[in-house]
C-alpha cells in the first residue's frame, strides 16, 4: 500500500509513464450542459488521455459529476437535461441520437462514490452482467468470477461465501466488487467518481492503491476533491472553477504541469489551499 501519511511531494516524477503516447482515448469538445435551461458546465474543451487517470479536481457545484455523466450518457436519465458539443471515443460520436447506449455503458463503466452492489449475491453481482451482454456462460462464469474478484483483491476474503448478500460486505468490499462488476465488461474506459470519499482511510487506501494499479489498461477519470489524492495518483489533472455561474475548465495539463507550475491564478491558489 501506498505510505500515505508521508506524501512524497512529487509522486508523478520516476513513475512509470503509462500513457506516454499521449493518444486522446476520449475527446471532449465544446461541451455545454444545462438544467432546466440553467448552465451547469459551459465551453468545455479536453482531451482524455489514453491509459491515463486523469483527475478532474474543483470546488464543489462546478460540474464535475456533470461531466463524468456526459461521458457514458447518464445525462440521458435526467428530466430537463440538455448536453451541446461533442464527445468522441474512438470513432464513436457519444452524443449522437443513434448511438447504442447499451454498447456505450459497456464500454464506459462508471463508479460512485457510494458504493452500489446490486442487492444479490456476490456471484451475482458479477454473472449478472456477463449474461445481459453475453460474455460468458456456463463453467466459463465461474472462472470469469474468480478472475475479476482475484483483480480486485477480494477472491481471498470472499470465495468462501460467494452466494452471501453482496450488501452484507463491508463498504471497502462493496466498492472493490463494484470495480469488479465493471472491469468484467472489458471496459476501454472507467469513471469515477469520488471513488474513495465515503469510505474510512483503510479501506479508501486499499481502493486508491487498485485504481492505481488499473492505470495503463484502462483509462481513467476521476472525479476527486481530494487534491493530496490527486497529487498522489493523476497523471493529467483538469481543474475546473465556477465562472458566470456554470463550471468551466481553467487548467488542463500533466500532473507535474498543473501542481508545480500552474498556468493559472486561480489553479495556483486552489491548488495550494488558499481558495476552494
Ligand atoms: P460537482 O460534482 O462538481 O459538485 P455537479 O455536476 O453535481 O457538480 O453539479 C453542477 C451543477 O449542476 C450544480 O449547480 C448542481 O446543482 C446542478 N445539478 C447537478 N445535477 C442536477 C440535476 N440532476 N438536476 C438539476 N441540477 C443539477
Ligand atoms: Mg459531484
Amino acid at each position: 500500500m501506498n505510505n500515505h501519511s508521508h506524501p512524497d511531494p512529487a509522486p508523478w516524477r520516476g513513475r512509470p509513464a503509462c500513457c506516454q503516447d499521449r493518444t486522446p482515448a476520449l475527446t471532449v469538445d465544446e461541451l455545454t450542459v444545462t438544467y432546466d435551461g440553467v448552465p451547469a458546465l459551459r465551453g468545455l474543451t479536453l482531451p482524455v488521455n489514453h491509459g491515463c487517470l486523469t483527475a478532474i479536481v474543483g470546488p464543489s457545484g462546478c460540474g464535475k459529476s456533470t461531466f463524468l455523466s456526459c461521458l457514458n450518457r447518464m445525462t440521458d436519465l435526467v428530466p430537463g437535461c440538455t448536453v451541446h458539443g461533442r464527445i468522441r471515443l474512438g470513432a464513436l460520436d457519444v452524443l449522437d441520437a443513434r448511438v447504442d447506449l447499451v454498447g456505450l455503458r459497456r464500454k464506459v463503466g462508471m463508479i460512485f462514490q457510494r458504493p452500489n452492489p446490486f442487492p444479490l449475491s456476490i456471484r451475482d453481482n458479477l454473472t449478472l452482467p456477463l449474461t445481459h451482454h453475453r460474455l460468458a456462460h456456463g463453467a466459463a462464469l465461474d472462472d470469469t468470477v474468480e478472475h475479476a474478484l482475484r483483480q480486485v483483491g477480494l477472491w481471498d476474503e470472499v470465495a468462501h461465501r460467494l452466494s452471501a448478500p453482496a450488501l452484507s460486505l463491508s463498504g471497502g468490499q462493496q466498492q472493490r466488487l463494484c470495480l469488479a462488476r465493471a472491469l468484467v465488461l472489458e471496459p476501454d474506459v472507467l469513471l469515477l467518481d469520488e471513488p474513495c470519499s465515503a469510505l474510512d482511510p483503510m479501506a479508501a487506501g486499499v481502493v486508491e492503491d487498485l485504481i492505481t494499479s488499473l492505470r495503463g489498461r484502462y483509462t481513467l477519470v476521476m472525479v476527486t476533491h481530494n487534491l493530496a489524492q490527486a497529487r498522489r495518483v493523476a497523471d493529467d489533472v483538469a481543474v475546473l472553477w465556477m465562472h458566470g455561474g456554470a463550471g468551466t475548465l481553467v487548467e488542463h495539463g500533466t500532473a507535474g504541469q498543473v501542481f508545480e507550475t500552474p498556468a493559472h491564478e486561480i489553479t495556483a491558489a486552489y491548488l495550494a489551499g488558499v481558495r476552494g
